[in-house]
């Protein structure tokens, strides 16, 4: 890492940046035609650069693929994700604060948080509960995720990262809206698939726009 850059990559931005190199390098196995390899490259990159703004020379240098050899995609990914970062660190008094409501809330093993994440996921297999905590904005928000059970052959697929998985892998899950009515019949649940394994979720995820869209619906804000 350069001392003068600092992490400027979310980590579903680098999730993203890698799928698309991945996809390039598929795409050009036994394509020869020179100008459509590099047609396709200048796209990708086009398409890695606009999902940033502000960025700096060196940042935008960096970000750049156009010269990158297919042998050493593992080094440049390596190299890149040394500016990555995840969410901030937080504590089991923050996460306690978020579920107020959960009684005998089972706390997520904090050592694992400085691996980069877009969101912090645990179960609590007992009372087949998932939690999902995210920091929105420097504000975090979190929502506790009942695991349904279907009993069907059917795959789900993750609203998060679109991953397409049988029940073991991507579950069926439910969550009740916080709800500024507190009147009777105010009671509003929301349903929606998710992994259940949040470390490979997080290594999938591409976008956040769901992932807040359910969480600002859970947690009645707008
Ligand atoms: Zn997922």
């Amino acid at each position: 890492m350069l001392d003068f850059m600092k992490a400027f990559i979310k980590k579903h931005e680098y999730n993203y940046i890698r799928k698309h190199i991945y996809d390039l390098n598929n795409a050009f196995r036994g394509c020869v035609d020179i100008n459509i390899i590099e047609v396709t490259k200048e796209y990708i990159n086009e398409k890695i650069l606009n999902i940033f703004t502000d960025l700096s020379e060196e940042e935008k240098e960096l970000l750049d693929i156009s010269k990158l050899d297919p042998l050493h995609i593992d080094k440049y990914l390596a190299e890149l994700n040394e500016y990555v970062y995840g969410m901030p660190n937080i504590t089991k008094e923050q996460i306690s604060r978020l579920f107020k409501k959960e009684k005998k809330l089972k706390l997520p093993n904090l050592n694992v948080q400085d691996s980069k994440n877009v969101y912090l996921g645990w179960i609590d297999e007992s009372i087949r509960k998932l939690y999902v905590v995210y920091n929105m904005n420097g504000k975090l928000i979190g929502m506790a995720c009942r695991i349904r059970n279907y009993n069907s052959n059917h795959s789900q697929m993750c609203a998060l990262c679109n991953h397409v998985g049988g029940e073991n892998e991507v579950a069926v899950v439910s969550s009740i809206c916080k709800t500024a009515n507190t009147g009777e019949g105010a009671f509003r649940s929301i349903g929606f698939d998710l992994c259940l394994d949040s470390e490979k979720c997080n290594e999938r995820i591409v976008a956040i726009e769901k992932l807040e869209k359910i969480l600002k619906n859970v947690n009645n804000l707008e």
